[in-house]
């Protein structure tokens, strides 16, 4: 690992043979604000960079309801290699790229940190996770030597398949970026005055 990126990895012959490339985080090396996925998928895969996909989109659309832009965050993923046919990491590859992740959140060193999905949520706070139950919520969680603040979201691609989870996303999205002293500070909502 080089700074905040690994270039060249061979840890999990299975996602060596899936990758095309290894993704890295993206966004400020000192974010105040930093959002954890789970692992790259077709189109993180193709083009190098976390969450750029459907799921992207929505997690942008949410930023920009709570006065952010993708620019002004980090954004990376447990596992940094796309997973044979999109399925979940295992426990030892998520193991395997742990020490990339601690080495990323203490150099970046985020006010918060939004667990975005089971996967992230339960490998960061390192127990079973009810995303829907507990997003919003604001956990200390203890990481090697370090501790953070977290926030527990859903993942964006369960707004796609449960309109009752926009809501849910957006909010935590605007309670994390108040949380982290950061975006507009009106908790999502429109701001009248703009009309
Ligand atoms: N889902 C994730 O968890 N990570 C990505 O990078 C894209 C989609």
């Amino acid at each position: 690992m080089d700074g905040l990126s690994v270039h060249a990895c061979e840890r999990c012959p299975r996602l060596v043979e899936s990758r095309s490339q290894i993704v890295n985080g993206t966004g400020p090396a000192d974010a105040d604000l930093l959002f954890l996925g789970e692992a790259p998928g077709a189109n993180e895969d193709e083009q190098g960079e976390p969450f750029v996909g459907r799921s992207g989109s929505i997690l942008d659309d949410a930023l920009r309801d709570a006065g952010l832009a993708r620019a002004d965050v980090r954004i990376t993923n447990c596992v940094r290699c796309r997973p044979p046919e999109n399925r979940d990491p295992t426990t030892e590859e998520l193991a395997n790229c742990r020490g990339y992740l601690e080495r990323e959140l203490d150099l970046v060193d985020p006010e918060l940190v939004v667990t975005l999905g089971k996967v992230p949520s339960e490998h960061l706070l390192d127990r079973s996770v009810a995303v829907t139950k507990e997003a919003g919520d604001v956990v200390d969680v203890r990481l090697g030597e370090r501790s953070y603040r977290a926030v527990v979201s859903v993942h964006p691609a369960a707004t796609l398949y449960d309109g009752s989870q926009r809501q849910t996303f957006f909010e935590t999205i605007a309670r994390a970026a108040d949380t982290a002293g950061v975006g507009d500070g009106d908790g999502g909502q429109a701001n009248l005055g703009d009309f």
